[in-house]
């Protein structure tokens, strides 16, 4: 029930569809048509703080149902309809605020709005706390009798089964009184890793091959690691994870920590291991996870490929290195494309989805919906926020013409056709899709953009351009994510053996499993000893097992693609309906529904045999060269 769904972290990790701030304007000079319409969710900052007195007002008249729940239907049904009610009314007075707060993030009036929001969110988060436990205590039997009883309970029949199948795992008022006051703790090693990482940390400076010094910090080092000049990405890379190592006592007890408290839930719950534990809430059979790490292994074959190739389209002839694996593909292909002609090419691409996903695509452009340029002050990135329910999606970018901003906005329209269809067909309490599908409409999107350019695109050298771009994607989004989850998992083994969890015994863990997925011993690139520091900085890995997702998602998406654009009826309608279902179901059976089996290993195999199809088509176009 987040008001903001998370999307915006995605495109951060994976980072393809971050767009920097370029050429920030003044807000007032771009004409309206670019910028969107608030107007829509409230017509002023006053309706919005009358509103807010009104619901802040209610808030606590929440609490007239604890201990009540039991007594009837009604009495059930009325309780979870208020409750859904609230919730939808702040998500639209939170998603007003912080959109107006993202406009331009130097205001500090709606800065206060939305500091306002997240304490008034707070506030109903305790109120209505007594309800999850209440309704366990109902029972199963009587939550039964209750939804046969009152229709207007149905639409929470699939929260209140939710509910009764985590009893096992439910403890007794006392012991979850216990567990709800380790919370402030349990964030611990995460808090004291992001201010160390992001704020505290001595990064280096180093002189570049021009003499120039740079502070390899975070962001520095993002860019210098794609440097044409090869020089420059190994001084940067090396300084950068020497530094971190240097670092690795106290980056290894902040894991330690992390891990520890993870076990110590899980205990508490009596689940067998932290995956099970953290799986468990979507309700995703471990399985899914380690079918993905065994399949991604099995593939590495064609990761390798990918690697050999990039080395040939480098033109490097002694051996490729890790620190060579974010320089350009190619040398860049300066293709430009104003808004109407992007606008264009996505209507076009998305065609396969039929006259009306097209006829609600246009009224997202011509009705306001996007907000598309950089601005002085403006929130960078790109997102998608569909959390005003009885109103439309949302969606910031920071457009600047390059193929990319093309693509990061079919990928959100993705996010946005996802809410829309969801919203639209689904009760609130419905309508929010899980996590796990959460970046597969996205990332369908993208897949069906590149299918439609590469029909358009008749030169060798913008295709290669095109298909790399393709390649990268995989590359970052499913062999590096599943590394990082085949680690992470790894690491918590250790942790339920009782084995010491040190920054050396991750560093060696790391740096092996690093050669082995990049074939170092076979001399496909050479991981140099350096690279044992980089898990140090992934800040998800304090996110237990949640980067499994973007792989799962991508491939998910290339196996609903692969299946819509080949004509199938009836996998576009498939595809539809699960656009349509938002949150209704659990998250493997909505995506075996629109037709792909995520215990299998099927979605893998077509992303992998796509993948070779894109490198066989490379390596022809490369030997016409
Ligand atoms: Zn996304």
């Amino acid at each position: 029930m987040s008001p903001v769904r998370p999307v915006l972290a995605v495109a951060a990790v994976i980072g393809m569809s971050v767009l920097t701030m370029g050429q920030a304007r003044d807000r007032a000079k771009i004409e309206d048509q670019y910028t969107w319409s608030l107007a829509e969710i409230y017509p002023s900052v006053e309706a919005w703080r009358a509103q807010k007195t009104t619901i802040a007002a209610e808030v606590p008249t929440i609490r007239r149902f604890a201990g009540r729940l039991g007594d009837s239907a009604q009495t059930l049904a009325e309780a979870l309809e208020t409750g859904s009610r609230l919730d939808k009314e702040l998500s639209r007075l939170y998603v007003y605020a912080s959109m107006l707060a993202d406009q331009d993030t130097r205001q500090s009036e709606p800065q206060g709005m939305q500091q306002e929001m997240q304490q008034l969110y707070a506030e109903f988060s305790a109120q209505a706390s007594f309800i999850e436990p209440e309704i366990l205590r109902v029972g199963s039997a009587a939550i039964e009798q209750f939804l046969a009883a009152d229709p207007r309970l149905g639409i929470y029949a699939f929260y209140l089964r939710d509910i009764a199948r985590r009893a096992a795992h439910t403890l007794s008022d006392a012991e979850e009184k216990i567990l709800a006051d380790a919370q402030p703790l349990a964030g611990s090693a995460s808090n004291i890793y992001g201010i160390l990482a992001n704020a505290d940390f001595p990064y280096p400076t180093i002189a570049l091959s021009d003499g120039r010094p740079v502070k390899v910090d975070q962001a520095g080092y993002a860019e210098l690691r794609t440097r044409p000049k090869r020089e420059d990405r190994q001084r940067a890379m090396s300084a950068f994870f020497t530094a971190l190592g240097a670092f690795s006592r106290t980056f290894g007890t902040t894991m330690n920590s992390s891990v520890q408290r993870a076990l110590f839930y899980s205990k508490s719950r009596k689940y067998g291991s932290t995956l099970e534990a953290t799986l468990d809430g979507p309700n995703i059979p471990v399985s899914v996870y380690t079918r993905l790490i065994d399949g991604v292994n099995r593939s590495l074959p064609s990761f390798h490929r990918y690697l050999r190739l990039r080395k040939r389209m480098m033109g490097v002839t002694d051996d490729l290195h890790y620190y060579d694996l974010y320089a350009p593909l190619v040398a860049s292909v300066d293709l430009q494309y104003t808004p109407e002609e992007a606008q264009r090419h996505v209507l076009a691409a998305m065609a396969p989805l039929g006259p009306d996903y097209l006829s609600v695509l246009r009224r997202a452009f011509g009705e306001r919906w996007l907000d598309w340029f950089p601005s002085e002050g403006k929130r960078s990135g790109a997102y998608s926020n569909g959390g005003a329910y009885d109103v439309h999606p949302y969606m910031l970018l920071n457009y600047q013409g390059q193929y990319t901003d093309v693509s990061t906005l079919a990928h959100e329209l993705g996010h946005t056709m996802h809410s829309h269809y969801s919203n639209t067909t689904q009760p609130y309490a419905l309508a929010n899709y899980p996590t796990f599908v959460a970046e597969v409409a996205s990332t369908f999107n993208e897949a069906l953009l590149i299918d439609y350019m590469l029909t358009q695109v008749k030169d060798d050298a913008t295709r290669l351009a095109l298909l790399g771009n393709y390649l990268e994607g995989i590359k970052a989004t499913v062999f590096r994510q599943t590394q990082f989850a085949e680690f992470e998992l790894r690491v918590h083994e250790m942790g339920l053996k009782g084995e010491p969890i040190t920054g050396d015994a991750l560093a060696k863990l790391y740096l092996d499993m690093t050669k082995r997925y990049y074939g170092h011993d076979q001399r496909v690139v050479i991981v140099d000893d350096d690279i044992a520091h980089e898990w140090s900085y992934i800040p998800h890995f304090y996110r237990d097992f949640y980067v499994f997702q973007y792989a799962t998602s991508f491939t998910a998406a290339e196996a609903l693609a692969t299946k819509v654009t080949e004509g199938d009826a009836a996998a576009k309608q498939r595809y539809l309906t699960f656009l349509s279902a938002g949150g209704s179901k659990y998250p493997i059976d909505l995506l075996k529904e629109a037709g792909v089996d995520m215990t299998t290993d099927e979605p893998l195999d077509l992303t992998i045999r796509k993948m070779n199809r894109v490198m066989d088509e490379m390596e022809a176009i490369l030997s016409r060269q």
